[in-house]
């Protein structure tokens, strides 16, 4: 619409929200159709869709009929880029796609590069592309693609991109994983530099990271570079003795591996938030980044909220909040950095299933207390593969469940454990979001450190 084109409005409810963003349109001059989202508005070139329209919508049906393309959010944006815009250096991947293109922002910045941090972060790409305020004269983009986005952007081709990891996830939208991981392998496509895998994908997985590097067609010279905890192979990035090295993009010939930063430059340097620096290193690098610059970089970094946030130590129990952990697969990743824990689960369950998680997460467990509409779910797999394991269950659901949950977790804990929240939900049950559960973890946590101190 800012741009001049004649924009109509689609939403197949008309009930009470669409109304009212019907009206926000509405004033700005963008025709609205509330109530049909099967059918195209007469005359229509271009559909340009979001999240919200599953591919098996019957407008897309209509859409090919009629020969109209149908672009997302980020095709948009890629085709609006100027000449001479920024490159993008893109990541996607089942969890840590935030924290790693923050990572990598920092590292660019460090570099003295200017850069934004853009696309599913939060940060619209087409207000980036445009290039105004504060977006205007960036040397390179951080891009946090999801994929839903990769689904629709057929032509996207970034300098480098890296997917951090594949589980299962958003399969009643795309159907099936393996739709899933073809949406994420979209983002490796003509890419000019480097694709950057995850070395350390199960060898049974499929599909793996590496696999849709193969299957990608890219720039003639591009490599696959790899990311690993362990020792890397040449044109991988990895871990030697506490630090982070780079057998990839070697400058000096004499030299097999540059040294990057060490371990605790990373925070958190929990296991899989090293895989995500080594992630944004290994951008970087394709990038031309020096190593001081990575170092400096992860330096500066510190997470978003809710996040492996370390609330506060009571009694000598360390409290930490990862609300964000609203799967099994970034909760797998939290439980493996800590023990003993007294682990805080439940919520929404969104289909998923606790047998795994649980089953390799049990002998870490001091005990488990449960909140949520699918508490039970968990409970049944902790009967399956820990049976030994204190569960404890806080039923209500009120403003004080999380208070609850907190007090029970203390009942079970012993000096030097640490009490995780990471509930491998969705929050919609109790919270508006996941922040507003961690924020309700932090709180009761700090209440009863509170106690503790008059008491004293
Ligand atoms: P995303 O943007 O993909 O949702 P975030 O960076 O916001 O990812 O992290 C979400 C949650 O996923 C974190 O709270 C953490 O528990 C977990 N997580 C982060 N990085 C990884 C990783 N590399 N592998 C597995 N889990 C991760």
């Amino acid at each position: 619409h800012r741009l001049g084109a004649r924009v109509t409005a689609v939403n197949g409810g008309d009930g009470e929200g669409p109304r009212r963003q019907a009206a926000e349109l509405e004033a700005l001059g963008i025709a609205v159709r509330l109530g049909d989202d099967r059918t195209l508005p007469e005359g229509t070139d271009l559909v340009v869709t979001t999240p919200g329209f599953k591919p098996t919508s019957p407008l897309f049906e209509a859409a090919a009929e009629a020969g109209v393309p149908v672009w997302g959010d980020v095709e948009l944006a890629w085709r609006l880029r100027g000449p001479g815009s920024a490159p993008w250096l893109a990541v996607t991947g089942t969890n840590g796609k935030t924290t790693t293109v923050q990572m990598l922002a920092a590292v660019l910045r460090a570099a003295g590069l200017r850069t934004a941090a853009v696309g599913n972060i939060g940060v619209s790409l087409i207000d980036a592309v445009l290039g105004e305020e504060p977006y205007d004269g960036l040397d390179v983009l951080a891009v946090e693609l999801s994929s839903y986005q990769l689904h629709w952007a057929p032509s996207l081709r970034p300098h480098s991109a890296a997917v951090l990891n594949l589980a299962p996830d958003h399969l009643d939208w795309h159907g099936s994983m393996e739709a899933y991981a073809a949406a994420k392998g979209r983002i490796y496509e003509g890419n000019q530099v480097a694709c950057v895998y995850n070395a350390d994908a199960p060898a049974d997985a499929t599909p793996r990271t590496e696999d849709l590097v193969r299957a990608a067609d890219v720039v003639e010279g591009a490599r696959a570079i790899g990311f690993t905890l362990g020792t890397p192979a040449p044109s991988q990035l990895g871990v030697v003795e506490g630090v982070l090295v780079d057998r990839a993009f070697v400058e000096d010939r004499q030299q097999q591996a540059q040294e990057l930063a060490e371990v605790g430059d990373v925070n958190p340097p929990a296991p899989h938030n090293i895989a995500n620096a080594l992630a944004a290193a290994a951008l970087a690098r394709a990038f031309g980044v020096p190593p001081s610059a990575v170092r400096d970089g992860l330096r500066a970094f510190s997470p978003d909220a809710h996040r492996i946030t370390h609330v506060a130590d009571v009694d000598g129990v360390a409290y930490v909040d990862d609300s964000k952990a609203t799967n099994t697969h970034a909760t797998e990743a939290s439980l493996a950095a800590y023990e003993p824990i007294v682990w805080i689960a439940g919520g929404l369950a969104k289909g998923a299933t606790f047998d795994d998680l649980v089953a390799r997460s049990a002998p870490r467990l001091r005990g488990v207390v449960l909140i949520g509409a699918d508490r039970e779910l968990i409970r049944q797999a902790l009967a399956r593969h820990a049976p030994d394991v204190p569960v404890t269950d806080v039923a209500r659901t009120d403003t004080g469940a999380m208070a609850s949950a907190v007090r029970e977790a203390r009942a079970l804990a012993r000096q030097g454990d640490t009490v995780l929240l990471a509930p491998a939900c969705a929050s919609m049950d109790m919270f508006v979001n996941y922040n507003a559960r961690g924020d309700a973890f932090a709180e009761a946590v700090r209440a009863l450190a509170a106690e503790g101190r008059s008491e004293q």
